[in-house]
């Protein structure tokens, strides 16, 4: 890279918190910015994937629930002793269950209680304890940047996903916009990522059915799926300087899906 580019995305020597970073999308935000020469601390619940990022150069693994508010603090504190500082953290970990519209329990009147709190547990109150626990040692050095993963599905009705899937996604989006208010005083920045259908183990794992492939990538204007390596660029402007003047917003990377309508066939 050129000087200049070196200059606006830098984040070598930042620390930096991933949450889900054992697959998909945090595992690609991850490698993306230890590869930029950030200190990055990649957190999941699952300890198989955790083995994995113990595997990747520059990612330091740590099990993490981020359902469990304590837990999160620890993380975070911890960070701070051995690290002495918190400069980005992206709020990522998130689950997806079944039932879009057109399966019986996917109705108001038939969703599973049950699956509905469990989602929000980890999709909203997850964020919230991760953007909390962050604000605070980001108010003390008086900088930091938030990256919420949200998703195109907190941005309009989506026949494909299930309920507590788009509410999630809604909330956190203004959680966003609410928190950067909060937070600018202090001059820690906060955003979200709007993700249209990428190719992750999000479905459950395992390669993707070609049929729900094609399904998902008709959904999309530019006609296919994202692949994670697609939001490097998105990723590394949010966690460097080069966004500087950026807080409150939502940015899609859905290759045009929010351009089109979605049907329930
Ligand atoms: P993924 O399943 O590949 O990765 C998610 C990771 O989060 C997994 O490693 C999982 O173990 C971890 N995780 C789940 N619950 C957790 C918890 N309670 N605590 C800690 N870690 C936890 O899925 P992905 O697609 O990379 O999803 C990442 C984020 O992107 C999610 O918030 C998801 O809602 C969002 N998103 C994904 C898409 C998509 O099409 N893949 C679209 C829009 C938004």
């Amino acid at each position: 890279m050129s000087a200049l580019l070196d200059e606006i995305f830098d984040v070598a020597g930042s620390v930096v918190l991933v949450t889900g970073a054992g697959s998909g999308i945090g595992r690609t935000i991850a490698e993306t910015l230890a590869a930029c020469g950030a200190t990055v601390i990649g957190a999941d619940r699952d300890e198989d994937r955790l083995g994995e990022i113990k595997d990747t150069q520059g990612v330091e693994p740590v099990h993490l629930d981020v359902a469990d508010a304590g837990a999160v603090d620890n993380v975070v504190n911890s960070i701070v002793e051995n690290h002495g500082r918190l400069d980005v953290v992206f709020a990522n970990a998130g689950i997806a269950r079944g039932g879009g519209l057109t399966t019986p329990q996917g109705t108001i009147d038939a969703f599973d209680l049950t699956a509905w709190h469990e989602l929000l547990d980890v999709n909203v109150h997850g964020v919230v304890h991760t953007v909390r626990a962050a604000a605070r040692p980001m108010k003390r050095q008086a900088s930091g940047s938030i990256v919420v993963t949200a998703s195109t599905a907190g941005l309009r009705a989506d026949p494909l996903v299930s309920y507590s899937y788009v509410v999630a996604k809604a909330g956190v989006v203004n959680l966003v916009r609410q928190a950067a208010l909060d937070l600018a005083r202090w001059q820690v920045r906060v955003n979200a990522i709007a993700p249209g259908p990428f190719k992750t183990n999000i479905g459950g794992g395992g390669p993707i059915d070609p049929a729900v492939e094609a399904r998902w990538g008709s959904t999309v204007a530019l006609g296919r799926m994202g692949e994670t390596r697609e939001l490097r660029g998105l990723a590394l402007l949010l966690a460097s300087n080069a966004s500087s003047f950026m807080t409150g917003c939502v940015y899609p990377v859905d290759g045009g899906a929010l351009l089109q309508s979605l049907s329930l066939d």
